[in-house]
């Protein structure tokens, strides 16, 4: 049983005026009281390696930009899970409060069944932080320019909610690098679909058994994406390298893409593996934030 607090309705909606007002007084803090700064530049600094952040995390270990955005949310909504939403025009900005990873008993949060984390009793230090919970009403938050929340969730249990995903901000920053450098190059990227994002360990797991999916998936830990580019929405991969053919080809322009950002940013160095085209799907590229560099089905 949840405790009731996590039970309440928890979308705080702020005013623009309201939001402006905190964020010049935040903004005053930062600059050390005396600097004048622009109502922009705490929003601004949350926006991630890329820039193109509209949300951020907070969790359990209360890492990250905390300060600013107990400055603009309030420190109880840093505190009580839930998305807080600051609204101004084209500049929204959300506070995503995470459920701790406690909230899981008996491999479930509420009514929805996750399973449990390789080696989660036996010290598996990269257990995820916390979760975030998913309803109807906030699945389409932006959590940047190109991405929202339903575009991480695990695709089970259609008829659950919530629902709860597990997500690292470093994902999606990195892979609104790669969106960056791509376009950087000439290559038009509209619409960067996700394949799989967060995958619970429950989902995981039959996959494991047929071969097709490693034990212990970056996926589960919230920092790995299948993806590819499709501005014309028809599912498919889009032929990026205009051979007039989509293929392994068009993935190799995403990595080179990934190799770039990896290049420029050792922060986000992870793993990147090509699929070819199946049955199931026409090709894609799958990238995580794992820490350490690693490659498959490049050659
Ligand atoms: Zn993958």
């Amino acid at each position: 049983m949840l405790p009731n607090r996590l039970l309440l309705p928890r979308l705080l909606l702020l005013t623009s005026a309201a939001l402006a007002s905190d964020v010049s007084a935040q903004a005053r803090v930062e600059m050390g009281g005396g600097a004048s700064a622009d109502s922009t530049s705490a929003v601004d600094s949350l926006r991630g390696k890329s820039g193109k952040l509209f949300a951020r995390l907070v969790g359990a270990r209360r890492d990250g930009p905390l300060r600013i955005l107990q400055e603009l949310f309030g420190d109880t909504a840093t505190r009580r899970p839930g998305i807080y939403r600051a609204d101004r025009g084209s500049r929204s900005f959300a506070l995503i409060t995470m459920l701790p990873f406690q909230a899981k008993v008996a491999g479930r949060i509420g009514s929805y069944r996750v399973g449990n984390w390789p080696r989660e009793r036996s010290g598996n230090s990269d257990l995820p932080e916390g979760f975030i919970e998913i309803t109807p009403n906030n699945l389409d938050t932006q959590v940047s320019q190109h991405f929202r929340l339903r575009d991480f969730l695990t695709h089970d249990q259609a008829d659950v909610w919530p629902k709860y995903l597990v997500l690292k901000e470093s994902l999606v920053d990195k892979l609104e690098l790669v969106i960056a450098d791509l376009q950087g190059r000439g290559i038009r990227v509209k619409r960067m679909a996700v394949l799989s994002g967060f995958r619970t360990p429950q989902y995981n797991a039959p996959g494991v058994r047929a071969g097709g999916r490693a034990s212990d998936s970056r996926h589960q830990y919230g920092d790995a994406a299948d993806i590819f580019v499709d501005n014309d929405g028809n599912g498919m991969m889009d032929d990026l390298n205009h051979d007039g053919r989509v293929n392994q080809g068009d993935a190799r322009v995403i990595l080179e893409s990934v190799e770039r950002v990896e290049k420029q940013y050792p922060a986000l160095v992870g793993g990147a593996g090509l699929y070819r085209a199946t049955g199931n799907h026409a090709g894609f590229v799958h990238v995580d934030v794992r820490g350490s560099r690693a490659r498959w089905g490049t050659s």
